[in-house]
């Protein structure tokens, strides 16, 4: 059953997941497979390509398959996780590369290029990723290797524009990778703008349910970075259960209608939150008085994503009694689900955060918009009364 999905639309292409199904047995939906390890030939081969399920498992194909066509990559790898997925590029870089990052970014990667990168060799420039200039300041041109983007960048969605970082470095050998976890293949595809590989935390709005940790990177062509990364997946590791792999499969497959509500009632709250007496700031790439709105406009399609922040006017404390006083947001870490989730996000990112106290993330998902616009009504008139 040979499917022309390459003319499908993308809500078509995600909700028949390509099309793929179980060849085995006809069942309309790809099989789980659960062996490790495979059947050697009796005079010794594997003439079937396929050994232990460390190096590759074909639950995997189905998602992969749709991913890296829902980016137009050539190729897309799932991980065990979107940490997994985004060091597994910077270890595979060569030792003494230098590599240029966002100042601000999602923090635990941040963390890890602090604290760890340096023991693999790498040295790392954080720069503001939205000024071209600092950007093109950073490059060392016999030593730079990697530009990583995070658009819009967690958790106050600075948006970089993908294009003019693409054009900066194009006289140079340095690898653009855009973290893409936020905008998703709906409303950004970074590799059309030019950009050489994309990663996912496929955690978030690729499953969309809170219930898989999954990473995923897709490449526009298989140069010898990608395939130092096939290789770092096989030998350090990092491979995901093949039940998580079915069930990001079956995540994917809301993908579109999920992402459209989401980034429709986040719209619609920025909106409503930009006029709340207890609010100083919504930051949301959407708004036009925010300062990336123009280039997420001629950057993205059908929206600016379900994630914004708020900073309220108060301190610590009534934003932390705020998330207290939340019913239907749910006070955790994490985004991209069809639940909606409020967090402060400075307490779990610690000391040396760049992130203001008085800012609550907003993970906004599918839910009615009045009711999540009037349950944070009553959660900061609550918290006001509680702290004043
Ligand atoms: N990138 C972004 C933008 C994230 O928000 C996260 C997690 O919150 C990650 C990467 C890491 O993904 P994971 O938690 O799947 O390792």
């Amino acid at each position: 059953m040979k499917k022309d999905y390459q003319s499908w639309q993308t809500a078509t292409k995600v909700a028949q997941g390509l099309g793929a199904y179980d060849t085995a047995t006809n069942g309309v939906v790809p099989a789980i497979h659960t062996a490790t390890t495979y059947y050697r030939d009796a005079d010794n081969q594997y003439r079937s390509g396929r050994v232990y399920s460390r190096d590759n498992n074909p639950t995997y194909l189905p998602a992969e398959n749709l991913l890296a066509e829902l980016e137009q990559g050539e190729r897309a790898l799932l991980f065990a996780s979107g940490m997994a997925a985004a060091v597994a590029v910077f270890q595979s870089l060569p030792s003494g590369a230098h590599v240029i990052t966002p100042k601000v970014m999602y923090w635990a990667l941040r963390k890890w290029l602090v604290e760890d990168a340096p023991r693999f060799g790498l040295t790392v420039s954080f720069v503001d990723m939205t000024q071209l200039e600092e950007v093109k300041a950073a490059i060392q041109p016999e030593l730079t290797r990697l530009i990583w983007i995070e658009s819009p960048a967690n958790p106050m969605w600075q948006v970089t524009d993908i294009k003019a970082v693409v054009q900066e470095v194009a006289a140079h050998n340095i690898t653009v990778a855009v973290d893409s976890t936020v905008a998703t293949p709906i409303h950004c595809k970074p590799l059309v703008l030019g950009a050489d590989m994309v990663m996912h935390s496929a955690t978030k709005y690729l499953n969309g349910h809170s219930d898989v940790i999954a990473g995923a990177l897709v490449t526009r062509e298989q140069t010898s970075l990608w395939e130092a990364i096939v290789k770092h997946r096989k030998q350090a590791g990092a491979v995901l259960s093949p039940f998580d792999a079915a069930q990001l499969l079956r995540g994917m497959r809301t993908l579109a209608i999920r992402v459209e509500r989401s980034s429709a009632n986040a719209h619609e709250l920025a909106q409503r939150l930009s006029k709340h007496e207890w609010i100083r700031e919504v930051l949301y790439p959407g708004l036009p008085s925010f300062a990336g709105h123009e280039t997420a406009k001629s950057q993205w399609q059908d929206g600016f994503t379900g994630m914004l922040s708020i900073r309220v006017k108060g301190n610590e404390r009534l934003a932390i009694g705020i998330a207290a006083n939340t019913e239907i947001w749910r006070r955790a870490t994490s985004l991209g689900s069809v639940e909606s989730l409020i967090e402060h996000r400075a307490s779990i990112e610690g000391v040396g955060t760049p992130v203001p106290d008085d800012l609550l993330r907003l993970s906004v998902g599918i839910e009615d918009v009045n009711d999540l616009y009037q349950d944070l009504c009553t959660a900061f008139e609550t918290a006001a009364r509680s702290t004043s």
